[in-house]
């Protein structure tokens, strides 16, 4: 099935699964759309021309105005825990077209979130705003640039109607790749209004799909709960190591193929505070930076128990199994933090203290509000100066720790130099800067912000001369930054 038409190439899997789990339902068309932002490198490597896209025919497709040969337009059905509370869910504003094979053989799902009202809409009208969705393509572009595993964006397209909010904004869609949007809240559904046998369907086709080389193990469900742990692992380390705030980690929200997803709320911390939160509607504190990953084992728990029946036929034994896996997250989350923290900081060995050189690093950043990409950017060039805070007694003291650490191994300064460089992005979306390129897309139809924003974070660890400027702070307000889900 290897692509080469330079168009679509769908092949879709998942309308194979009981019909439990989706609902056929086609995008519904909108008056005068437009296109307001495409991703022609995706689109290229997804095996799309992007000549031809970028004209009507594009439009009229991101728009679903018009269905793709080969497209089986579906809603999904999942259920999810939001803030703790389960519910039913499913795509309520989304709609999957299908599954793209990519000229290398990979396949990807092709989503259009905005494109209308689908059976799991519940009071909603299935719409998506421009703001948001643009807010979405820049930061998860931004992502693929700091190279996390994300959900990608390749279009927004404006439809030319009106959306009904706190005021009335203009409507857009999102066209969203994925590897899949297979979520915890997918397994919840099925675990809680599904049968046993469509549950092991939907885990075997999973499996198939993200985890195919524990196809042949012996104990495959517990090998697939294993598996997605640490990817969740690795993952959120990733998200901890360069202070990106996910906002949302409801289970809906936590996809099975270890990409993050669903982009709302997400921001990225300026000064170093373990307790940041930047979501509106967080008014607790349940998904600040320093919870995330206890969050990660809550909702991993949570798809422990969906697997339950699947691990053993005696219900304790399989609790048993289960409990033992989940009780090794935080150790394993902490492995990937502290290799990504040895990184940052130039280490290519490991030691005791390691640990203890992070942490007390750390400790010093939020005493003195310091930026936590500026103060890696300002270790990594050497500039100390740069630092809030070094000309301190206790950082000099911490300084000259770290370089007789890094006297402690065979590689060079110059070594750990690039190992840094690589390590710490030079630039993050920072929030102030994603709002000003927001502001002239919408209200000035200026996009030449948001395309040069795009640009320097397609590489953030280029330590390029034009990446300079985005490394200032944001000016100082008394107005806490705020984010939003459902726009
Ligand atoms: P989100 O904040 O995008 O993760 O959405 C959470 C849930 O609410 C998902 O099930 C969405 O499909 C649904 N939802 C959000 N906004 C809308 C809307 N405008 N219309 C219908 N469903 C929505
Ligand atoms: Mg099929
Ligand atoms: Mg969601």
């Amino acid at each position: 099935t290897k692509n080469t038409e330079k168009t679509w190439n769908f092949d879709n899997s998942y309308t194979d699964l009981p019909h439990t789990f989706f609902s056929s339902q086609k995008p519904t068309p909108v008056s005068s759309p437009t296109i307001s932002i495409f991703n022609e490198d995706l689109a290229t490597s997804l095996g799309l021309d992007p000549e031809q896209f970028k004209q009507s025919e594009g439009i009229r497709l991101f728009a679903g105005n018009e269905i793709p040969e080969g497209a089986e337009p579906i809603a999904q059905a999942y259920a999810g825990h939001q803030f703790g509370h389960f519910t039913m869910l499913g795509d309520g504003r989304a709609v999957l077209l299908g599954e793209q094979i990519t000229p290398t053989g990979e396949r990807f799902d092709i989503q259009l979130k905005g494109s209308g009202r689908t059976p799991y809409s519940r009071g909603g009208d299935g719409r998506a705003t421009l703001g948001p969705m643009l807010r979405e393509y820049i930061i998860s572009e931004a992502m693929h640039g700091l190279g996390i595993p994300t959900t990608r964006s390749l279009a927004v397209v404006k439809t030319g109607e009106p959306v009904m909010r706190e005021t009335v904004l203009p409507g857009a869609v999102l066209v969203r790749v994925a590897a899949s949007h297979i979520r915890v809240g997918t397994f919840q559904y099925a675990a809680n209004f599904c049968d046993v046998e469509e549950l092991k369907e939907l885990a075997d086709y999973t499996i198939k799909r993200h985890y195919p080389e524990i196809e042949t193990s012996k104990d495959m469900y517990l090998s697939f709960l294993q598996e997605v742990m640490k990817r969740q692992a690795s993952l959120i380390a990733k998200w901890q190591l360069v202070g990106m705030i996910h906002g949302v980690m409801n289970t809906d929200n936590m996809a099975i193929s270890g990409e993050t997803i669903d982009y709302g709320p997400v921001a990225f911390m300026n000064e170093y505070d373990p307790a940041t939160v930047f979501s509106s509607i967080d008014r607790n504190g349940r998904y600040a930076y320093a919870n995330q990953p206890p969050i990660a084992a809550w909702n991993l728990t949570r798809f422990a128990e969906t697997l339950l029946p699947l691990l053993h036929d005696n219900q304790e034994k399989a609790v048993d199994l289960a409990q033992e896996e989940i009780t090794k997250f935080p150790e394993m989350y902490k492995k990937h933090w502290l290799n990504g923290m040895r990184k940052k900081l130039g280490i290519f060995n490991e030691e005791q203290e390691d640990e203890m050189l992070a942490n007390n690093l750390f400790d010093m950043m939020k005493k003195n509000d310091a930026d936590f990409t500026n103060t890696f950017r300002a270790l990594t060039l050497g500039q100390l100066n740069d630092m809030e805070f070094c000309n301190s007694e206790e950082f000099k003291e911490w300084h000259d720790r770290w370089k007789s650490r890094l006297s402690r191994q065979k590689e060079t300064v110059a070594d750990s130099e690039q190992l840094m460089k690589k390590s710490n992005p030079s630039i993050i979306p920072r929030n102030h800067r994603v709002e000003e390129a927001l502001e002239a897309a919408v209200k000035k139809e200026d996009y030449t912000v948001m395309e040069k924003l795009l640009h320097v974070l397609s590489n953030p660890y280029a330590y390029s001369s034009d990446q300079e400027e985005y490394t200032d702070l944001p000016p100082k307000t008394d107005q806490p930054y705020r984010t939003f889900c459902g726009t």
